[in-house]
């Protein structure tokens, strides 16, 4: 079943639009008990859903992903979904994943933020490329 846990951080940019916002964060490295962290929160530890969850104390959890609900995500992924062919909008959402680092056993922030590679294909592939202004030499 789907059970994972979520990492709620302020003041990350969406990769995509590049809108400053909250993120939840999701990751099925921990308990998958619906545990909320934010910043600077301690690791519940011991038994899960799926076993023991490991004494981590400094580490990254990889790959938490990460929905970004803004109106240009919005359109950006209705556009990547429609020219893939399909006809219904309704969960058309861009997507992105965190490696979120741990120290001492508490949410540190993000270590790094990675694109899905359908969405980072759409970008390049639609990107306005500047031409750099010719300069008139007399
Ligand atoms: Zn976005």
């Amino acid at each position: 079943m789907g059970m994972f846990d979520s990492i709620y951080l302020k003041d990350v940019v969406c990769p995509y639009c590049k809108i400053k916002q909250s993120f939840e964060f999701q990751t099925k490295h921990l308990r998958c008990l619906l545990d909320r962290y934010k910043l600077g929160s301690k690791l519940k530890l011991g038994a899960g859903l799926y076993g023991i969850t490991p004494q981590i104390k400094d580490g990254v959890l990889k790959d938490c992903i990460a929905v970004c609900e803004s109106k240009k995500c919005n359109e950006i992924a209705r556009q990547e979904k429609k020219e893939k062919g399909w006809k219904n909008f309704e969960f058309a959402r861009t997507y992105f994943y965190a490696d979120i680092e741990i120290k001492n056993g508490k949410i540190a922030g993000i270590k790094r933020i990675k694109k899905d590679k359908d969405f980072a294909a759409f970008m390049k592939k639609h990107a306005i490329i500047k031409k750099p202004k010719l300069k008139l030499e007399l």
